[in-house]
């Protein structure tokens, strides 16, 4: 846990207007506690099954956001309380959503993950998909409000620079459109004052404000 660290990228995040998104995936409840105790609410997690064991232990005014890969069949898990899920790559799974979120009577945020890193392992839509997605962007429960992107893994910040600004791009164009949608959520612990630069209103930092992950789950 690296405090200082904390306050100076919180900092940065709010001169530019942008929210930060605390991302606990393998690190422990005290952790998280001791950024909720600096008054931090928005957390991240990745897993459905270590998002369950946290939530039922922390306090109940912590906004949760998903962000990992979900499967259709978990969303009934989550969705009792989850706040926002970022990670939407096919239209079953909003359907799915949709559908649950009404059951359980509660509105949910939902951001399509679009895939525009230069790697074979990152879920996401397409442009083109998200694009006749926000088309039909009607849903009682679950509208879409944000689009989410993750850039290559890569020292070249050329190439980071080239994939942020073209989701910003696409997020301008789609917004004009689409007056539901009001957030970019793009930027990691080590690209996120570029993507603050691009327009993103919303970042998502792990390890510079946790320190560095290690396997083991907590
Ligand atoms: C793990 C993760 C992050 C945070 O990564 P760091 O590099 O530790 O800041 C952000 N977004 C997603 C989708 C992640 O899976």
């Amino acid at each position: 846990m690296i405090v200082q660290n904390f306050h100076t990228i919180l900092a940065k995040v709010k001169e530019k207007n942008a929210s930060l998104i605390a991302v606990s995936k393998n690190k422990s409840c005290e952790d998280i506690l001791t950024l909720y105790n600096l008054g931090q609410r928005d957390f991240g997690e990745n897993y459905v099954q270590e998002l369950l064991q946290k939530q039922a232990k922390l306090p109940q005014d912590i906004r949760w956001h998903f962000i990992g890969h979900l499967q259709r069949n978990k969303v009934k898990n989550i969705i009792p309380f989850i706040y926002c899920i970022q990670s939407i790559d096919s239209e079953k799974l909003w359907l799915e959503i949709e559908k649950e979120a009404k059951k359980n009577n509660r509105k949910i945020q939902v951001f399509l993950q679009l895939f525009i890193a230069q790697e074979s392992t990152k879920y996401g839509l397409s442009y083109e998909e998200a694009e006749s997605l926000l088309k039909q962007n009607n849903k009682s429960c679950a509208q879409i409000s944000g689009l989410m992107g993750m850039a290559t893994l890569t020292d070249n910040l050329k190439k980071i620079n080239q994939e942020f600004e073209s989701l910003q791009q696409f997020f301008l164009t789609q917004k004009a459109k689409n007056p539901n949608l009001k957030f970019l959520s793009m930027g990691m612990s080590s690209d996120y004052e570029m993507a603050l630069n691009h327009g993103s209103n919303m970042v998502r930092i792990g390890s510079a404000v946790f320190g560095a992950r290690t396997a083991k789950t907590p």
